[in-house]
């Protein structure tokens, strides 16, 4: 067995993520590219594998519709684009799967809907659903609604969360760069290419421009960002070039194509859920509580410094200590009784609201370190 089918493992469930520049050729949406990646979606599926999408392209393909050319920054005519776009892009999708008799389903995703968790729970459930019928349910950012306060930001982001939530086994991110390498290769002709990632470290990281040292390569940050959340969620991910012939079906397979970053331990599925949700306040705590949290133990009202934002108990707050974010947490306490007892020992908390239902402000299990 070659090393990259050893590495990748059997395949069962892949999220295909399909950028912008993938779909549209020369200021038009390739109806040859689409057929193409229905036609290798319907072999992965009679292998016995289940095929997830995760399309861009509403705002580009809106945009285009409407004959707008709006200014830098300009969002409402980019909404109304996304929303013009979808449904044309959907269309499109229909039709390609519909030569091969497949059904594909459009879910419209925003961060604040997969940041509270009976959602994010609803949202699997439709899924394993739509896939126990056969139907290849496709995402896209539901750019329409979305500002800033609520948005994924990307779908190399929203792909990735996708993959996680999903428990895939492997997330390919389809684009116009064949994947990585250890230097600009448009401006360094000795660029190296990297096929695999074993682990996402500093020098990784700074490869993708995440760093002053990096050569900052457009989309890469974006895509290394997915493969940690993809790691954590014990998913491979692969950085591929749209342009191979056949690429969605060979890379599943384990042909030598794109940079692959191999999965890592798994995390457990809600300390995923909070590293990426959006946090609805801060906490800011002392040295003592920070080393107590880095220990993987609870954190102690007695540790509490400050408490910022209005949340509710149940929602994701960020867990700061001098001015450095080290974790994320969902604390037992609103915000308004955490002030309250922020700074107190875990005894008088029953004086002061006059309740206690936990001794810590947030449990170990509901704290997730940002740090390694
Ligand atoms: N959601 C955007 C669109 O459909 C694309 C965002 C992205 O590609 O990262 O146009």
């Amino acid at each position: 067995m070659s090393e990259r089918k050893d590495l990748l493992g059997d395949v069962r469930r892949v999220v295909v993520k399909i950028g912008t520049t993938s779909l549209i050729k020369d200021g038009a949406v390739s109806k040859e590219f689409m057929d193409s990646v229905a036609e290798q979606v319907f072999r992965l599926r009679e292998e016995g594998r289940q095929v997830l999408i995760v399309t861009s392209g509403a705002i580009g393909i809106g945009l285009k519709a409407m004959g707008a050319k709006p200014k830098p920054n300009e969002m409402p005519i980019r909404q109304a684009a996304a929303s013009v776009g979808q449904s044309i892009l959907m269309q499109r999708w229909s039709e390609s799967f519909q030569r091969y008799g497949i059904l594909v389903a459009q879910i419209l995703m925003t961060f604040d809907v997969y940041s509270d968790r009976d959602s994010a729970n609803n949202l699997n459930n439709t899924v394993e659903s739509l896939l126990d019928n056969s139907v290849v349910p496709i995402f896209n950012e539901n750019d329409a609604v979305c500002i800033n306060e609520i948005k994924f930001g990307d779908n190399d982001t929203l792909s990735a969360i996708v993959a996680s939530r999903t428990d895939s086994d492997l997330l390919v991110i389809l684009s116009d760069i064949d994947g990585l390498y250890d230097s600009n290769p448009s401006e360094n002709r000795d660029a190296r290419f990297i096929p695999v990632v074993h682990r996402i470290d500093d020098s990784i990281k700074a490869m993708a421009g995440g760093t002053s040292s990096g050569f900052g390569t457009g989309g890469m940050k974006t895509k290394i960002d997915a493969a940690e959340i993809c790691r954590d969620a014990r998913c491979n991910m692969i950085i591929a070039s749209s342009k191979v012939y056949g690429v969605v079906y060979r890379t599943v397979a384990g042909d030598d194509v794109g940079t692959l970053f191999v999965s890592g331990d798994e995390v457990p599925k809600k300390r995923r859920w909070i590293k990426s949700a959006h946090a609805a306040g801060r906490i800011t705590i002392d040295k003592g509580a920070e080393k107590a949290v880095l220990e993987h133990r609870s954190l102690l009202p007695v540790g509490i410094r400050k408490v910022e934002g209005e949340f509710r108990k149940g929602e994701v707050v960020e867990i700061v200590c001098e001015g450095r974010i080290i974790a994320k947490g969902v604390p037992s306490y609103s915000s308004k009784e955490l002030a309250s007892i922020a700074g107190r020992h875990s005894d008088e908390i029953e004086g002061i609201l006059g309740y206690r239902l936990h001794a810590d402000a947030v449990l170990s299990e509901n704290i997730a370190l940002l740090t390694i």
